[in-house]
């Protein structure tokens, strides 16, 4: 078994794991908080049609410039310690360990 290692280009933490090939693997950073370094829960976003309706509708915004919300459906993850809650829309970082 080889050990292969890879750097978060988001975070810079160092990641190694066994193995006898390059593989890529997900940095779990962005699960964590920026603001308090805790971990953050996944957002599950409220898509009832009375919240969206308008925003999603094509006839009623044809060239989509509308403000949106913070929490859109883009927002993966929840920080609930904080007033107003952060509401994170970071993706999974990929890193290639070699
Ligand atoms: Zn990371
Ligand atoms: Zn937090």
């Amino acid at each position: 078994m080889g050990l292969v290692q890879g750097v978060c280009s988001c975070c810079g933490k160092k990641i190694r794991r066994e193995s006898p090939v390059s593989i890529v693997v997900t940095c779990d950073c962005y699960r964590v908080c920026p603001l308090c370094g805790e971990q953050m829960e996944p957002y599950v976003p409220d898509l009832s049609p009375r919240t969206y309706r308008n925003e999603n509708c094509v006839e009623w915004d044809p060239f989509k410039a509308a403000e949106r919300d913070e929490r859109s459906t883009a927002t993966v993850y929840v920080c609930r310690r904080h007033d107003p809650p952060f509401y994170s829309n970071r993706l999974p970082v990929e890193v290639l360990l070699k």
